[in-house]
């Protein structure tokens, strides 16, 4: 499939000075010769890119070779480990190899403690107009229990200096249901972090992973883990207090002060919408297509150097399951499913095999049903998971 509607593109950078005790991502510490290394497998993977002879090197991204891409995003792990410089050799072998719109999104994810003003401004001069500052808390308690590497102040002087430095849309992500902080606690978080005046917020719920620092901590019973019954309570709370604040929450995790602040290139995961993902253990998609690249860097790394692809496996999805996971993603979103769209793209009313729970669903408050649009009420957002597993096709 040869991909022609506007794309978006997804660069991971796994280095975190260190590794927070709730982290599951594909992460490592590396120190500057590693960033180094990395840079140059990273820059080796865009050469092989534009290589379209690429049938051993990355045969399945060659869907993109005339794409056009509208959004950008440097997520990682921490995209601001590297230097400025490092970030800047990435975006100009980025820019002379694929087709980037000029009007394009582009987003960097950041951690307060390197949001100097100067990395900042370089930032800025990259061309990034976005950019999403890993807050999660907004006091030192919280903070540490979370293991991370910034205090309050730097989490607040960040906001500001991102303002400053004059990035179009400024979003800060944040972390709830935490054990231990009940109460009024999370409340106020979220009204001191709006007093800060960002764009945009992502609130996460704390996931305990097995493995993690986190999930052994849970297993020795030294770590409560929020119950289904107060995670679905904090999630209403969270979403009715910041539509008071002036946050629109127009995907389960994210509000929006205006339309225009909405993340343009999550929508694409949203919706299908292609994508192409750079970097160890990233994700591409295409028509029906979905691929992801070996997830340690230090593999990846050697099968670009080597010249092989970095592709660790590839699906095909049949129509049904597009479909299931069309509608998964509609019950994450308050504008919902349109079932009239689903049905002309793949021929089947993705509403036909779940007339009966659909039914049920309205009475219980958590769907509203607009003649052939679905849209989940702020109960049935909280509930997403549990809709898109009980939704019968057939
Ligand atoms: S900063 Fe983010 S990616 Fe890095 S270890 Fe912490 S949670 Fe994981």
């Amino acid at each position: 499939m040869v991909v022609t509607e506007a794309a978006g593109l997804y660069v991971h950078i796994p280095f975190c000075s260190a590794i927070c005790p709730y982290c599951d991502f594909a992460v490592a510490r590396g120190g500057e010769a590693d960033r180094e290394r990395f840079v140059e497998a990273l820059v080796g993977e865009i050469v092989l890119l534009g290589s379209s002879g690429g049938e051993g090197g990355t045969g399945a991204t060659r869907s993109f070779e005339s794409a056009r891409f509208d959004t950008v995003y440097f997520g990682g792990g921490t995209p601001s480990a590297l230097s400025v410089e490092q970030l800047g050799a990435i975006r100009r072998r980025l820019v002379g190899t694929l087709a980037i719109d000029p009007e394009a999104e582009w987003t960097i994810e950041v951690n307060p403690e390197d949001a100097s003003a100067e990395s900042l401004g370089g930032w800025r001069e990259l061309g990034f107009d976005r950019i999403s500052l890993g807050l999660q808390a907004l006091d030192n308690r919280a903070l540490r229990f979370l293991g991370r590497r910034h205090d309050e102040a730097a989490a607040r002087a960040s906001v500001e200096r991102a303002r400053e430095a004059g990035f179009r849309s400024v979003s800060v992500d944040l972390i709830y249901s935490l054990p231990g902080f009940e109460g009024g606690w999370w409340l106020g978080t979220l009204d001191e972090t709006a007093a800060l005046g960002p764009d945009h917020i992502s609130c996460y719920e704390l996931t305990i992973h097995d493995g993690t620092p986190f999930g052994r901590r849970r297993d020795a019973g030294r770590l409560r883990e929020a119950g289904e019954d107060e995670r679905a309570a904090n999630f209403v709370a969270t979403h009715r207090r910041l539509a008071e604040l002036g946050y629109e929450g127009y995907e389960v995790s994210n509000f929006a002060r205006r339309e225009g602040d909405r993340s343009r290139h999550n929508r694409k995961y949203w919706r299908h919408q292609p994508y192409l993902g750079l970097g160890p253990s990233s994700h591409s998609f295409a028509g029906r297509s979905r691929w992801w690249n070996v997830a340690p860097w230090r593999d990846w790394s050697a099968a670009v150097a080597g010249g092989d692809s970095p592709v660790a496996g590839r699906e095909e999805l049949a129509d049904d399951q597009l479909l299931l996971e069309a509608v998964m993603m509609g019950l994450r979103q308050r504008s919902g499913i349109d079932c009239a769209a689903l049905e002309s793209r793949f021929g089947i009313d993705p509403a036909a095999g779940a007339r009966g729970q659909i039914d049920a669903w309205e009475k219980a408050g958590w769907l509203r049903v607009r003649g052939r649009r679905l849209e989940p009420t702020l109960e049935g957002l909280a509930r997403a998971d549990r809709l898109a597993r009980e939704w019968k096709l057939r």
